[in-house]
């Protein structure tokens, strides 16, 4: 070893030159002390792998050196060199954490030999002091790396549930209790079938162990949850390909298959909204192709009515689509601009005539006696005040009445829809602006909607500053206001 720094501390100049020639071409570096407070000096400076220690020194001893040493460089071998006179103070400090003694006087070899020894149990000491701080960085690095992958496992949302290859629970994580529902407690150490009891979750463990591939699920867990789950096993394979248990994924996919069920329901209302009236469109073209020039120009013309009331419904349903598509994926552009209320309205009602003189239904329009003005988008609010004043006409019953009624006060004009229809219940009101909601009973049972009408009216009035209200009785009928903030200084009075 050539990198071997050996100190001698010895007061006689006689045995440091003795020691250091027999020390000579191992390829140590020595250096030479003369007492034990140069020796301490050296060994702060330079640092040693052995020190060769006379024990019997003026002021410092040797002892005060070993002392010193083991307390400050404890990896340093010390031999201690001594007369045999007094070998039983060798012994001393030897118990004292000396590594070896060699009595005076020596002969080279010994000398070499003890060194060499210290030597080599000095880089046996090294390399063991190595090899545990190895060990120990190791284990931090694998206690790190386990702390790591269980902090990700507990925080996963997904469900994970791990088993052995019959099936028994060895891991899981927080989320599998709660998408399970599982209610056994310990869940590991025991067999899946404790904790979940879905035949179609466990025959997908069963077949995944069993075949060695993975096999995937969806399934509903309990029995009264309307949740569904999807699952994914997959075996846990040896390196020699033998199945070693399994690791389950559950999520939960019950919005998925409620927007699916959504889409079904939505293509399925669309294509019977858009086919019902064109079917009708349809008879009545051939009707008129076929019995008009015989039939009284009173039928004719009101064929003509009715074809025209179907085609507006069909034009309101596809704006109704349209317009809440658009609100809904952010790329509406309300075009605001003065409008004149008396005249939107006008419009609307003449619009929505046709619709109520098939049913024998008038329209009583009060016009305020204030011209009034809001900041509007023309098109997007007529549709939307259609959409209630055909509500009004479609939800009354032959012969009824609808009244429109205008207050201007406070800088708001308030819009009041009054029809003597079939009302809505209570327990429906909350739900009538939500998309796709119809109420369900005797009276709605042969009228045709999509439930989407409210859903553009509220969302195209709250656009607009405005509010909308709802009063009704069921049976004796229902109003509905809608409030605007109006566009100032431009009342004045109607000629
Ligand atoms: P729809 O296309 O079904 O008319 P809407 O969103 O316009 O859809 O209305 C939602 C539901 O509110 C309707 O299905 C109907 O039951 C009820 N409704 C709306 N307006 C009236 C009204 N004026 N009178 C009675 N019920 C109404």
């Amino acid at each position: 070893m050539s990198d071997v720094r050996v100190l001698i501390v010895d007061d006689e100049k006689v045995i440091r030159e003795g020691v250091e020639r027999a020390l000579a071409g191992r390829g140590y570096t020595i250096t030479k002390a003369e007492s034990g407070e140069e020796g301490i000096e050296c060994i702060k400076q330079d640092g040693f792998d052995v020190v060769l220690l006379d024990l019997m020194m003026p002021g410092i001893d040797g002892f005060g050196v070993l002392e010193w040493i083991k307390e400050h460089e404890p990896q340093i071998q010390v031999i201690v060199v001594t007369g045999f006179a007094t070998v039983s103070k060798a012994v001393t400090a030897m118990k004292h954490g000396a590594f070896d003694f060699v009595g005076k006087p020596f002969t080279p070899d010994y000398i070499r030999i003890v060194v060499e020894r210290a030597v080599e149990k000095q880089a046996l000491e090294t390399e063991a002091e190595k090899l545990r701080e190895e060990k120990s960085l190791s284990l931090a690095a694998i206690q790190q790396e386990k702390s790591r992958l269980n902090t990700v496992f507990a925080c996963m949302v997904e469900a994970v549930i791990v088993t052995d290859p019959d099936a028994v629970v060895v891991h899981h994580n927080p989320a599998a209790i709660k998408l399970l529902e599982i209610q056994t407690d310990p869940v590991i150490g025991k067999p899946l079938e404790d904790s979940i009891s879905d035949d179609n979750a466990l025959a997908m463990v069963h077949e995944a162990i069993g075949r060695g591939t993975v096999v995937s699920r969806e399934f509903q867990p309990g029995s009264v949850s309307r949740r569904f789950l999807r699952a994914h096993c997959a075996p846990v394979l040896s390196s020699a390909g033998d199945v070693m248990g399994s690791v389950t994924t559950f999520e939960d996919i019950s919005t998925n298959k409620e927007i699916d069920r959504m889409k079904s329901d939505f293509v399925a209302m669309v294509a019977h909204e858009l086919k019902s009236p064109l079917a009708s469109i349809e008879q009545m073209i051939y009707a008129l192709q076929v019995d008009c020039k015989y039939e009284a120009e009173f039928s004719c013309n009101k064929l003509h009515g009715r074809m025209t009331v179907r085609t507006k419904d069909l034009l309101r349903l596809i704006d109704n689509l349209l317009n809440l598509s658009k609100i809904e994926s952010g790329t509406v552009v309300f075009n605001l601009e003065p409008v004149r209320g008396h005249q939107i309205i006008e419009e609307i009602v003449e619009v929505a005539l046709p619709q109520a003189e098939a049913k024998n239904i008038t329209i009583n329009y009060t016009p305020s006696d204030v011209e009034w003005s809001f900041n509007v988008d023309y098109d997007h609010i007529r549709t939307a005040i259609g959409n209630i004043v055909s509500n009004a006409v479609k939800y009354t019953p032959d012969g009824g009445n609808v009244a429109i009624n205008v207050a201007v006060s406070g800088g708001f004009v308030s819009l009041d829809f009054q029809d003597s229809g079939i009302g809505i219940s209570s327990e429906d009101i909350p739900h009538i602006f939500d998309r796709f909601y119809r109420v369900k009973g005797k009276a709605t049972r042969h009228i045709s909607g999509s439930g989407l009408g409210l859903a553009l009216v509220k969302e195209v009035v709250e656009a607009h500053q405005g509010y909308i209200e709802v009063d009704s009785e069921p049976g004796a009928g229902t109003t509905f206001t809608l409030s605007f903030p109006l566009v100032s200084g431009i009342e004045k009075q109607m000629i």
